[in-house]
């Protein structure tokens, strides 16, 4: 059978078509700039040149309809025609607590995504949108629905419960959920693989550290812990987002920058993290460079990032007594091994040894420990796409 795969963002679509005979990838393409002037489709079929199409699109349904065409295109097409794709899988960011799997998309499922607009507003109304312009244009396959979400939901309430008054979980459902869960479940699965153990005996960390970043410590199958939290605004430095802070510095510059609770949002997410510390970029690898160059707020950016993610090995060692392995993944995770060198400097008590010869790759899956180090340090490139595709086959069957 063969999958689509579409992760529907606010102003973009990206998508991919997998033949699941063989898990190989046909096609992928990503649609810029929905509903703003200079809409851009970039379509790469596998083994065939990359196409760049121009065209304004108002909406996700004129977006999926390009994506459909393009697909379908005896030039640079991947399919004959549209029946030959046996099911779609959409990507989801908030399954509230309704989701610790994937599901086929029923008005019940729609429903809960709707209801999750409160908690996930600028992620779930696009992601509805995408799907409901995906069923008005393919009416005779099912449609699944895969949640970013729904991995942590095997975190118990020690961990996922704030200390706030009991009844803002309640009224609210103010938790802890964690995201980026099915790059999580994606790169921990297959380190129990490189491990040779059962996914069910390891002790893994996993640290997905991209633009957005977050870190899950697994055990004996589940999540028990993870460093985003009620958004993903909490937990690791970010690109733009401040992750943990003092909760009190907002009320201080509310008052101070005289903003209005959304605009306090928008400057935590957007205007903080790598990009507010250096004044650099939200791109590590500018701040790398500034920092190479002498730049000095570039250099306190990287230690704090860096310091950042080593607390929260720590936490998670002794959340877990210990693990079997840390796992690096996403842009920087794969790619920045300068990145993950610093990281893993000066943790030999916790029994991590990084061979830093081993270390120099990029976008490998690899294990750059040295022999003798207890923890195994792997490089494992994630594929939430992939994911999503073995979904969507196992319950459109
Ligand atoms: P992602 O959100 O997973 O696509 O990751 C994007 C981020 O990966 C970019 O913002 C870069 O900061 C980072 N990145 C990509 N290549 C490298 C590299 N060689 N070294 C450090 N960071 C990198």
């Amino acid at each position: 059978m063969k999958v689509l795969v579409v992760n529907a963002g606010s102003s973009s679509i990206k998508y991919q078509v997998f033949d699941m005979t063989d898990e190989s990838v046909l096609a992928k393409g990503l649609v810029d700039r929905v509903g703003i002037p200079g809409t851009t489709l970039e379509h790469k079929p596998t083994g065939k040149d990359e196409v760049v199409i121009k065209r304004d699109l108002p909406d996700h349904t004129e977006g999926m309809k390009l994506v459909l065409d393009v697909l379908v295109n005896p030039e640079y097409g991947c399919i004959k025609s549209m029946d030959e794709i046996g099911a779609v899988g959409h990507r989801v960011v908030h399954g509230g607590e309704d989701f610790a799997e994937s599901v086929v998309i029923d008005d019940h499922v729609k429903k809960v995504i709707k209801d999750c607009f409160e908690i996930a507003p600028l992620h779930n109304p696009p992601n509805l949108m995408g799907i409901e312009a995906c069923q008005a244009l393919m009416t005779n396959v099912p449609h699944v629905a895969v949640f970013d979400t729904a991995f942590h939901q095997t975190m118990e309430a020690a961990n996922y419960m704030y200390a706030l008054p009991y009844e803002v979980y309640e009224k609210f459902r103010v938790r802890r959920y964690g995201f980026h869960g099915t790059s999580h479940y994606y790169v921990a699965h297959r380190a129990s693989e490189m491990l040779g153990k059962p996914y069910e005996d390891c002790k893994i960390i996993t640290l997905h550290l991209g633009n957005g970043a977050s870190m899950a410590a697994i055990k004996g199958g589940k999540v028990v812990d993870t460093s985003m939290g009620f958004t993903p605004l909490e937990g690791l430095v970010m690109g733009t987002r401040s992750g943990d802070i003092d909760p009190a510095i907002v009320f201080y510059l509310m008052e101070k920058l005289e903003m209005k609770s959304s605009e306090a949002n928008s400057y935590f997410n957007k205007k903080a993290g790598m990009l507010g510390l250096s004044g650099v970029s939200n791109d590590l690898r500018d701040i790398l460079e500034a920092a190479k160059a002498g730049n000095q707020r570039a250099n306190i950016a990287l230690d704090v990032y860096y310091n950042k993610v080593k607390g929260y090995i720590g936490n998670y060692m002794a959340k877990l007594n210990g693990c079997d392995c840390l796992v690096f993944t996403a842009g920087v995770g794969e790619n920045g091994y300068d990145v993950r060198e610093c990281i893993c400097q000066d943790l030999d008590y916790l029994g991590v040894k990084m061979d830093t010869e081993k270390n120099k790759v990029r976008g490998k899956e690899v294990d750059v420990a040295t022999d003798d180090s207890k923890v195994r340090i792997f490089v494992i490139p994630t594929n939430e796409e992939l994911v999503i595709a073995r979904d969507t086959l196992r319950l459109s069957k």
